[in-house]
């Protein structure tokens, strides 16, 4: 690594030495964009790296509110906004017992240049709590978000920074903080939220948006080489949003989706997930918020193994699209093993970094996150262009402004991973594309800014 690059590395770890994730992050970023910055010495001049790898802001806030049983209970809440050079503050929040200020910072890291990515004006942030609403009655879900939005309002706005949703994190939450900020402000936030129900500002699509975006960034990865996606076997983790809707867009271009999971155990179809068992997944999940096992019940046919990955199966294609560090260098090693052509990141930082390393050694085609799970943030990017204008775009529209955008974020990766002589990076060639546009951005406005 490069004694400046390395420096600044050194510098994140020694502050906050427990932050293991945003250091992964970091290091995946930093080692990456050295060409960059060898390139154009204005950004070491100017400081950009350790600028850019220090939030903005931070806020963090207690969240007191009441149980079924009338009992106080007091979570965590977060925001990070990390950088708002070419935007206002953009990313989601996450309600899941495991976050803290360490997984909140690498996925502001990545959305800065996941964001920039999608060409849409918006700057990163992350932000979420540790309540966990698996379990819980939607009465306490309410009664969480009402709480949450009472701090998290001051902070947030169409000008300032835009929250959408994330791991724990859908329809029914964002409609929750939603209706309160509505009642604190006394104002309808036009844009204030993405992912917000259709009947009340928000946009078609945006719910399929993060799993067609990935699978549409991995149709162009095969084009490039002469591949396509018609008659291939897929491996998807996770059964939450990103995965349902990677694997409907999966099967409408002829591929067959042979696995799902959650954080108990993951299913194997040899049949494959077609439109049917997918109508059953989506009520299993989102309604009656069940658990994948009872997937292997329903259907004939269908192993279920519990506490594994699915990445030891024999596929063509994989989506990780579960959780962070999901995939290990063993799996990768299975799925090299097994023919597998293609890992697409549906969820961010699914892959460790030995498993990236073994993978592009394999010469198997990999698309980080950050290029290839943008598809839900350019989506609420779409949100916001229409709530600013106070009209909608149709589905097709919508879909056909999403797919245009994946298309432009792969040409974008794969042209500058070429341009600075790794053709095929994309890890390179999506962290450079990101990193310049918001790097000269800071450079343009000042070292105050
Ligand atoms: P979600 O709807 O809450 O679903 C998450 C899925 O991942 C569930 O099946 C969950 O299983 C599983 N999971 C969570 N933690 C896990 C763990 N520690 N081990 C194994 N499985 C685990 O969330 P999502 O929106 O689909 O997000 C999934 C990933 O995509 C995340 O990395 C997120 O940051 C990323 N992403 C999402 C969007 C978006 O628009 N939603 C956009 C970009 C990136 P359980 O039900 O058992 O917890």
């Amino acid at each position: 690594m490069d004694k400046y690059i390395e420096s600044v590395y050194n510098s994140l770890v020694e502050k906050d030495p427990l932050q293991k994730e945003f250091h992964q992050a970091a290091y995946e970023v930093l080692t990456t964009i050295e060409p960059a910055i060898k390139k154009y010495p204005v950004y070491k001049e100017q400081k950009i790296l350790e600028r850019f790898v220090e939030p903005e802001r931070l806020v963090q806030f207690r969240v007191p509110w009441k149980d079924k049983n009338g009992e106080i209970q007091i979570n965590r809440g977060y925001r990070i906004q990390f950088n708002s050079a070419i935007g206002p503050y953009k990313g989601g929040f996450r309600f899941h017992p495991t976050v803290n200020l360490s997984i909140l910072k690498f996925l502001g890291l990545e959305q800065i240049l996941k964001n920039s990515l999608t060409t849409l004006p918006m700057g990163g942030a992350k932000g979420g709590s540790d309540f966990d609403p698996k379990g819980k009655t939607d009465a306490e879900v309410e009664s969480f978000c009402y709480a949450f939005m009472q701090e998290i309002y001051r902070y947030i706005g169409q000008f300032t920074d835009v929250p959408a949703g994330d791991i724990g994190v859908g329809g029914r939450e964002i409609g929750y903080m939603y209706g309160a900020y509505r009642k604190i402000t006394n104002q309808h936030g036009v844009g204030v939220l993405t992912g917000k129900g259709l009947d009340f500002g928000g946009s078609l699509i945006r719910t399929e948006a993060t799993g067609y975006g990935a699978v549409y960034f991995c149709e162009e990865m095969l084009k490039a080489k002469k591949e396509i996606i018609k008659g291939k076997t897929a491996l998807i983790s996770g059964s939450g949003n990103v995965a349902q809707y990677a694997t409907e867009k999966l099967s409408q271009l002829g591929a067959k989706v042979v696995t799902l999971s959650d954080s108990d155990g993951f299913i194997y179809d040899p049949a494959g997930v077609d439109e049917k068992k997918l109508a059953y997944v989506l009520e299993l999940k989102n309604v009656k918020r069940g658990r994948i096992s009872e997937y292997a019940e329903k259907f004939k046919g269908v192993e279920y193994t519990p506490k594994k990955t699915p990445w030891g199966i024999k596929a063509d294609l994989a989506f990780p699209c579960a959780t962070q560090n999901e995939l290990n260098g063993k799996d990768a090693k299975m799925l090299i093993d097994n023919g597998c052509k293609a890992v697409t990141e549906g969820a961010n930082m699914p892959c460790t970094l030995d498993a990236i390393e073994a993978l592009q050694k394999a010469k198997v085609l990999y698309a980080p996150g950050k290029a290839s799970n943008a598809g839900g943030v350019a989506t609420s990017g779409l949100e916001m262009s229409q709530n600013s204008q106070r009209f909608f775009w149709t589905r097709e529209e919508v879909d056909e402004k999403l797919h245009g955008i994946m298309i432009s974020i792969h040409k974008n990766s794969y042209d500058t991973a070429k341009l600075f002589g790794q053709p095929g990076n994309y890890v390179m060639g999506a962290n450079i594309a990101g990193f310049l546009k918001v790097a000269n951005a800071m450079v343009a406005q000042g070292y105050y800014a």
